[in-house]
């Protein structure tokens, strides 16, 4: 199973607002996460090729504000972070 089909896979879409819902792993403070070696949050992933810095990672807010929709064109760009602090957890 590829990324994206496991991300399928473990979320449902909510056809009266267009979200998508998280059903898998969340971290800590309720963001979608996957993966098996470390946890990848969901929407990162999913934006990934949208946001291409390679020192900067995308800090985004739900504009539906469901922490658990994971629809790629529900999240606003609110900020950057080094990506340092992706490698510390
Ligand atoms: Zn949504």
């Amino acid at each position: 199973m590829t990324p994206l089909e496991e991300i399928m896979a473990t979320s449902r879409p909510v056809i009266a607002t267009g979200c998508r819902i998280w059903e898998g792993r969340v971290s800590a403070d309720g963001v979608p996460v996957f993966g098996y070696l470390f946890d990848t949050p969901v929407t990162r992933y999913l934006t990934a090729n949208r946001y291409g810095k390679r020192e900067l990672v995308p800090v985004f807010s739900n504009k539906c504000a469901n922490k658990l929709c994971i629809n790629p064109y529900h999240l606003e760009l609110i900020d950057w972070e080094p990506r340092e602090s992706l490698d510390v957890a």
